[in-house]
């Protein structure tokens, strides 16, 4: 199980492959630790890193934590 940087609730497992044959595909899911969101869990390499893309770069613009925070009272 790999964190990546920067991302404290993106959990990717990347899968086994074992003598040529895929034990365990990768999949990755993604917690926001902001809001609490749940993005997956996915499967297959393009998936993983479809939904890596997405958390970094889409879920910052709809991230309702992010959102109430800019409240001003
Ligand atoms: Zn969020």
């Amino acid at each position: 199980m790999t964190t990546a940087d920067g991302l404290s609730g993106l959990h990717v497992d990347f899968g086994v492959d074992h003598r040529g044959y895929r034990v365990r595909p990768p999949r990755a899911r993604y917690v926001c630790t902001a809001c609490g969101t749940t993005e997956g869990p996915v499967y297959g390499h393009d998936q993983v890193r479809a939904l890596v893309a997405r958390v970094m770069t889409d879920h910052p613009t709809y991230c309702t934590a992010r959102t109430e925070t800019s409240h001003d009272h």
